[in-house]
């Protein structure tokens, strides 16, 4: 198999299990998010615990992005998966070293804060060739305050600092309710687009919308480019090999 070859399958892979997620893909993401957050929160703030909170934070920010529409969502999934998660990195110090020159005052580590957010959303403007890697930064890092700002905790985020150390926090139940209705949202628009795909509307792999003319049944007749492949559910995916 050549690296080509093999990207191109990579890809397929991203695509089908994280980009267009099935309402089963939703299913579990939801009952990851919930299951670990009720693990962590009995668990609190230790190594385990902390796997179980990175978990929720991960499927956090997937059901969250599912709601952007695909072209949208595409270029800046990967980025934010891996920042919801990566955002912690600054309790590091604290937990491996009982070092809290990151966290003197503050409920979170200094990098918990708007200031942050501010910087990655400048380096967002200002870049031309990496904006997009910055843009998804950019979100998921505020997905990953949204749920810290609930969390069983209840000291929140220094999200003014350096101007003022003082925590903001929301209840739980609140990030528990918000979090099942944005699962309910998923489920109806994973439908929707299934159903759209089904009914001749896809998505080209560059991101744009695309007419196609075929139906479900003549499926293995019908192809729209050379460059584009049609799975058997109707699924418009990238040829092997081909452009991404
Ligand atoms: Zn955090």
């Amino acid at each position: 198999m050549t690296f080509l070859s093999a990207r191109g399958r990579l890809a397929q892979v991203w695509e089908r299990a994280i980009v267009r997620i099935s309402l089963i893909q939703v299913i579990v993401a939801a009952a990851v998010l919930f299951g670990a957050d009720a693990i962590y929160d009995r668990l609190g703030a230790t190594l385990l615990g902390g796997v179980f909170d990175e978990l929720a934070h991960v499927s956090t920010a997937l059901l969250c992005l599912n709601l952007l529409p695909t072209r949208w969502r595409r270029p800046i999934l990967l980025p934010a998966l891996i920042a919801s998660v990566l955002m912690d990195a600054d309790h590091i110090p604290q937990y491996l070293f009982q070092a809290y020159f990151l966290t003197v005052g503050t409920p979170r580590p200094y990098p918990h804060s708007l200031l942050t957010l501010l910087i990655c959303l400048t380096f967002a403007a200002a870049s031309v060739r990496h904006g997009r890697i910055w843009l998804g930064i950019s979100v998921g890092v505020a997905l990953h305050f949204l749920r810290d700002m609930a969390e069983g905790s209840g000291t929140g985020i220094a999200l003014f600092w350096p101007l003022s150390d003082r925590g903001y926090a929301y209840p739980h139940a609140v990030y528990l309710a918000l979090m099942g209705a944005v699962t309910l949202v998923n489920l109806v628009l994973v439908e929707r687009r299934a159903s759209g795909r089904v009914h001749g509307r896809s998505v080209a792999p560059g991101g744009a919308e695309m007419r196609t003319s075929f139906q479900p049944e003549n499926v293995s007749s019908a192809c729209p480019s050379p460059a584009v492949g049609l799975a058997p559910h109707g699924d418009a995916v990238p040829a092997r090999g081909g452009p991404v």
